[in-house]
């Protein structure tokens, strides 16, 4: 059975980690689903990559939430204290956008196909770190050696801002 709302938006998706401990709702889909190649995300999903959902900012309620830690000079990922899955990846510049780690996405619980509606992956990201071991299937989608351009354009902006904020501090 999926949680009840207490806003009047109707629940779309619910997820979970895998000990059921973490949980959250959404009331969108997400509007894209990336497959991230680079190390951090090898090792922490297990596999040749890690799938993130990208959901608009407010759509992602957390029933119980994870524990959020920094992951890099950009980016601050969570995870389950109980059972360690990964759970979400936030960047610096859209601290709001959320990317939820699509593994962790239920399949419909309540039999009205929303699940299914998912967009399929549009790109493959950070192909320089890709596993050597593993080969990519003709899946149609976008290749990147590193973020896809709108990200790396935003990554550069934030920098910047940075740099601009140390120099007036110095
Ligand atoms: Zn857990
Ligand atoms: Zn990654």
């Amino acid at each position: 059975m999926a949680p009840s709302s207490s806003s009047s938006t109707p629940i779309l998706l619910t997820g979970s980690c895998a000990c059921n401990y973490v949980q959250y709702t959404s009331t969108r889909l997400p509007s894209s689903v990336i497959n991230c190649h680079c190390t951090q995300c090898r090792k922490l999903s297990g596999g040749p990559y890690q799938s993130f959902a990208e959901f608009a900012p407010g759509t992602v309620s957390w029933v119980v939430p994870p524990t959020f830690r920094r992951s890099s000079a950009v980016g601050v990922r969570s995870y389950c204290q109980r059972c360690g899955s990964s759970m979400s990846m936030t960047y610096d510049f859209e601290p709001e956008q959320l990317g939820i780690v699509a593994g962790t996405i239920n399949d419909d619980d309540d039999g009205d196909g929303d699940a299914e509606k998912i967009p399929k992956p549009r790109a493959h990201i950070f192909l320089k770190e890709k596993a050597s071991w593993f080969e990519i299937p003709e899946d149609g989608a976008e290749r990147w050696d590193a973020y896809t351009p709108d990200v790396e354009e935003a990554l550069q902006r934030l920098e910047k801002r940075r740099e601009d904020r140390a120099k007036e501090g110095s």
